[in-house]
C-alpha cells in the first residue's frame, strides 16, 4: 500500500494532439513545487493522471499549501494505491484510509467505480455494489444515499487499484510555461500584482519591471514591489524583477513638458522601456494592471494614446473589473495587505492637480519633441543600467 497524491487536470485534457505538451509541463511544475517541500517525492504520469508517491515522512499541509498553488491542478485527491489487487484486500486498504480521512463521523456515501483493468474479475457495477455493502458491514457511522451523498468513494481498478474519499480544489488555469512569456509593469498599488497573477493563471512565464525614482520613491517602496513579486511567484513560479531607475527621465519630462501631460507621457516612456526589456528577455508581450475608467491615465483616450507607443500586444486583465473585483482577487492572493501599505509611488510625486483626461495623440507627440535631445541616451542608460533581482517563493 502506498499513500499518494492524485493529480487531476481538466482543462489540458481536452488539448487533443498537444496534449503531451501540457501534461509535461504539469508535471514539471507539480515536481518544482514539490521541491519546496520537505521529503522525498516520486512525481508519475499514467494514463491521463499525475501521481505523486511520498517516500517517507512529509508534511501533508505543506504539500497542500504548495499544490493548490500550481495552475493546471483542478483537483488533489489523497489516494491509497493497492499493489494487490485482490478485492477483499482493495476493501480492507479502502476502509482503513475512509476511517484515517473521515474519522467516526457519521456519513452518507455513495461508491463511484472505474475499472481500466479490463481483466479485473469484476464489472463497475459489482463493484460498487459489493464495495458498498463491505463498508456498511465494517463502518457503523456509514449509510448509503446514491443521490445526495456527503463523501464520494472512488474505487479505481488500474495497474494498482487506487481509492479514495477526498477531492481538494486545485486552482485551475494552465501550466505555467505553456503560454509563453510576459513583461509585468508592476507597480507597488494593487492591479498589477493581480494582472500578473491572472496571466499567470492562463500558463504565461512572468517577467516584471519596476520603475524607481529614488529618492522621491524610497527603499521602502521597492522592497514592496520585490514583496509583491515574491508574493505572486507563489503562483507563477520564478520571476525576474527588472528594476529601472526612472528619475532622471521624470525629472526631464517635468522640466520640458506641460505638467498635465505629465502622466501619460511618463507611462508611454515606461511602455517603451518595458518593451525593450520585454524584446531582450524574449517576452512578446506586456501586462499591466489599468482597468479602465479608473483614474485620469485609464481613460479610453489615454488607454489609445498609451498604447500607440508599443509595437507589443498589451494585455490588461483587470480592464474591466471593478476595483472591489480586483481587491476580491487580491485578499485571495494574499498581495492586498502589501499593496495597501502606504509608500510613494513614482507616478503621484510630481503629478498635476489636473492632469488630461482626454490627451490627444498629436498634442503628446508634439510635447515629446521637446525630449528628443536627450530622451534616446535616457532610455538607453536606464535600460543598461537596470538592477535584476529573481525572486521565487
Ligand atoms: P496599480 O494598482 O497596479 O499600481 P494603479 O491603479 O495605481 O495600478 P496607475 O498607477 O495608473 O494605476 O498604473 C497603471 C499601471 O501601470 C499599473 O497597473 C502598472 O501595470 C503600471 N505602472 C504604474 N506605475 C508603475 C511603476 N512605478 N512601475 C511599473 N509599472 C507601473
Ligand atoms: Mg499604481
Amino acid at each position: 500500500m502506498v499513500k499518494a497524491f492524485l493529480i487531476k487536470y481538466s482543462e489540458i485534457g481536452i488539448k487533443g494532439k498537444n496534449r503531451y505538451i501540457f501534461e509535461d509541463a504539469l508535471r514539471s511544475r507539480v515536481a518544482e513545487k514539490l521541491k519546496k517541500c520537505e521529503g522525498d517525492f516520486l512525481v508519475e504520469r499514467e494514463n491521463g493522471r499525475i501521481y505523486v508517491e511520498a517516500k517517507g515522512e512529509y508534511d501533508y499541509d505543506e504539500v497542500i499549501g504548495h499544490l493548490t498553488k500550481c495552475f493546471g491542478i483542478a483537483h488533489i485527491c489523497p489516494v491509497v494505491l493497492v499493489e494487490d489487487k485482490t478485492f477483499e484486500n482493495v476493501c480492507r486498504e479502502l476502509v482503513a484510509h475512509m476511517k484515517d480521512e473521515l474519522g467516526d463521523r457519521e456519513f452518507t456515501f455513495k461508491v463511484f467505480a472505474k475499472r481500466s483493468d479490463k481483466r479485473y474479475e469484476m464489472t463497475s457495477p459489482d463493484i460498487c455494489r459489493e464495495a458498498g455493502a463491505y463498508i456498511l458491514d465494517h463502518m457503523p457511522n456509514a449509510a448509503v444515499d446514491v443521490h445526495t451523498p456527503e463523501v464520494s468513494v472512488n474505487v479505481e481498478i488500474r495497474r494498482r487499484a487506487c481509492v479514495y474519499v477526498t477531492s481538494i480544489k486545485g486552482p485551475g488555469g494552465m501550466p505555467v510555461g505553456t503560454s509563453g512569456k510576459a513583461m509585468l509593469l508592476l507597480s507597488g498599488g494593487i492591479d498589477s500584482p493581480v494582472a500578473g497573477y491572472m496571466m499567470a493563471k492562463r500558463g504565461v512565464r512572468l517577467e516584471a519591471v519596476y520603475f524607481h525614482a529614488p529618492p522621491y520613491t524610497s527603499d521602502r517602496a521597492k522592497q514592496k514591489v520585490v514583496d509583491l513579486a515574491e508574493t505572486v511567484s507563489a503562483y507563477a513560479g520564478e520571476i525576474r524583477l527588472h528594476v529601472v531607475n526612472f528619475t532622471d527621465i521624470q525629472m526631464y519630462i517635468y522640466d520640458q513638458c506641460p505638467h498635465d501631460e505629465l502622466t501619460i507621457i511618463m507611462r508611454r516612456y515606461m511602455m517603451k522601456i518595458a518593451e525593450r526589456i520585454a524584446r531582450e528577455t524574449e517576452c512578446m508581450s506586456l501586462v499591466t494592471g489599468e482597468s479602465v475608467g479608473q483614474v485620469a491615465s485609464q481613460t479610453m483616450q489615454s488607454l489609445v494614446v498609451t498604447d500607440a507607443v508599443c509595437t507589443m500586444p498589451v494585455f490588461r486583465p483587470v480592464i474591466a473589473f471593478d476595483k472591489q473585483d480586483i481587491i476580491d482577487i487580491a485578499e485571495k492572493i494574499n498581495t492586498f495587505e502589501t499593496s495597501i501599505l502606504p509608500y510613494e509611488d513614482c507616478c503621484t510625486t510630481f503629478v498635476a492637480k489636473h492632469p488630461v483626461t482626454k490627451p490627444e495623440l498629436d498634442q503628446i507627440e508634439k510635447s515629446e519633441r521637446k525630449l528628443e535631445n536627450k530622451i534616446g541616451e535616457m532610455l538607453e542608460k536606464a535600460v543598461s543600467e537596470r538592477e535584476v533581482i529573481a525572486v521565487e517563493k
